[in-house]
């Protein structure tokens, strides 16, 4: 049984499988030539595993740096003690800037504005700037259009307040659509043509996320790779290199149920009444519902485990409960342990089934766990 600090039994959690992370992260490693570099993204808690325990993890397990969406996520990485290059992947805001460079953060400039906001507040600190360029190269999101692309790096390589340290674009479709991955990976490269050799060497030169692994390029110049879902045990896609690397989920979602009851045929179960039970059934409540992270999509479409059985959601998924049928499982007790996410028993629920029943993406799924799903730590299979 789960017990939060004061003793008590945990009535939502997550469990995280620390050394499925070592697994996922030294499969991945394997796969990529040996000088490319690891830079593990831990953006949003990392990604709701809990942002200190899996970055310390992380490291453990070899990789080489790390990337957050923000300057106040890379400030809880910076006091849990790691100081280390940290990337900002999303545009800042010009008054994040002194922070930014006080932090010594490595800051992703999209634009000439950002990049002079940037190099003022490095000539106030009296030090060089770190920055990685952003290119948009069709994604229609954060960085610079390629087409504009030049006159930022030449305003970032004749700054003396900046220090130019990498060079980047994000695939939009790398996942389902190849061609157009190959369209974006030959606009990139194209721009690096204007860059001198001895430059272009220093320079951190990345493309790839998770998906991005099943197109990866093993040539030059590419010499880092940015990783999330991946090293969370979850492919992005069917991907048949991905799914090779056979990646093993680190977190799993279970709650407890707080009440077993029967209830008449003809009862309209749950908050706004949608399903009406077609014979007498025996329900358990769970202590589970939106304010813990099962969307209400999941509402008379999702599965619990219970005693590794699949039970049915009936009804709402309401705020705090949600009610499940029990009539096949009639061992089920107040008690017992419900799982939305994770195996049970010989069955498991993948995120992809959770996913399908609650309209959502498994970034979307992994985040959307609130604060008051108590996280627990596994150091070692038990
Ligand atoms: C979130 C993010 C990643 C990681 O993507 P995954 O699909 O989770 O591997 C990589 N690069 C950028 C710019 C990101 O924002």
């Amino acid at each position: 049984m789960r017990r939060d600090a004061s003793g008590f039994a945990a009535r939502s959690w997550a469990e995280i499988d620390l050394p499925a992370i070592d697994r996922n992260v030294g499969r991945i490693k394997q796969a990529l030539p040996a000088r490319i570099r690891y830079v593990a993204v831990v953006k949003a808690d990392a990604y709701g595993h809990g942002m200190p325990e899996v970055a310390s993890r992380l490291l453990q397990a070899g990789v080489d740096c790390f990337a957050v969406a923000n300057v106040s996520e890379a400030a809880r990485l910076r006091e849990v003690g790691h100081d280390g290059d940290i990337l900002v992947l999303s545009p800042s805001l010009p008054e994040e800037h002194d922070r930014a460079v006080h932090m010594g953060l490595d800051l992703t400039l999209n634009s000439p504005d950002e990049a002079r906001s940037l190099a003022a507040a490095a000539a106030r600190a009296g030090r060089r700037a770190r920055a990685h360029i952003k290119v948009d190269t069709g994604m229609g999101r954060a960085g610079i259009w390629h087409e504009k692309a030049l006159a930022l790096i030449r305003l970032v390589r004749e700054s003396q307040d900046l220090e130019w340290r990498g060079f980047y674009t994000h695939f939009s479709e790398a996942e389902s659509d190849h061609g157009f991955t190959a369209e974006q990976r030959r606009i990139f490269l194209s721009l690096l043509t204007a860059v001198p050799e001895s430059e272009r060497t220093r320079l951190m030169i990345h493309a790839d996320n998770s998906a991005g692994l099943e197109t990866f390029s093993r040539e030059t110049p590419f010499n880092a790779v940015r990783i999330g879902l991946m090293q969370y045990g979850l492919p992005p896609a069917e991907g048949s290199f991905l799914q090779s690397l056979r990646p093993e989920p680190v977190l799993s979602f279970h709650a407890r149920v707080v009440l077993v009851k029967r209830l008449p045929a003809g009862t309209a179960v749950s908050y706004g009444r949608t399903k009406v039970l077609e014979r007498e059934s025996r329900v358990a409540v769970v202590a589970v519902g939106y304010g813990d992270g099962v969307p209400t999509a999941a509402s008379n479409r999702g599965r619990f485990l219970i005693r590794g059985r699949r039970c049915p959601v009936l009804g709402r998924v309401t705020m705090d409960q949600t009610v499940v049928d029990v009539t096949d499982v009639p061992e089920a007790a107040v008690g017992d342990v419900a799982t939305m996410l994770g195996a049970q028993g010989a069955d498991r629920i993948t995120v992809a089934e959770f996913c399908a029943w609650s309209d959502c993406i498994p970034w979307e799924a992994l985040c959307t766990l609130t604060q008051r799903v108590q996280r627990v730590y596994r150091s070692d299979r038990t």
